[in-house]
């Protein structure tokens, strides 16, 4: 099934579905750990602290963000910016969400590349007019 076939209220919970369950994926998980570092905390006393502090490094700008402050990105995006979600099925875009190369990115940079990619999209739909 085509998501132009679905009604456009609902295309973005399937999507959100899709890739809140690829959360779960090994290839997420992956991106996740090599990003992964740990900084030993130490108590008042000089005792090191079973529960150190976790951090994932930027893979843009190298900064380091707890897990709240980090996103997880897909290099590529998953519908390209000269590309229509509507012209896809569920399959194909489960596939470019799951198998698509993703990289650990803090809030700022994602932020950046998305309004950059959302521009380009916008030129797109309206060179298609
Ligand atoms: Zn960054």
């Amino acid at each position: 099934m085509k998501f132009s076939q679905i009604p456009s209220r609902q295309r973005g919970l399937i999507t959100k579905g899709i890739r809140d369950s690829f959360k779960r994926d090994a290839r997420y998980k992956r991106c996740l750990t090599n990003a992964r570092i740990e900084v030993p905390r130490y108590k008042k006393d000089g005792g090191l602290m079973k529960v150190p502090n976790v951090y994932f490094t930027c893979n843009h700008c190298s900064r380091q963000g707890k897990q709240g402050e980090i996103q997880v990105d897909h290099i590529e995006p998953v519908i390209r910016t000269d590309e229509i979600l509507a012209d896809f099925t569920l399959d194909e875009y489960a596939s470019r969400v799951f198998n698509g190369q993703v990289q650990v990115l803090c809030k700022d940079c994602h932020t950046v590349k998305s309004k950059s990619e959302n521009k380009d999209r916008r030129a797109f739909k309206k060179s298609l007019k």
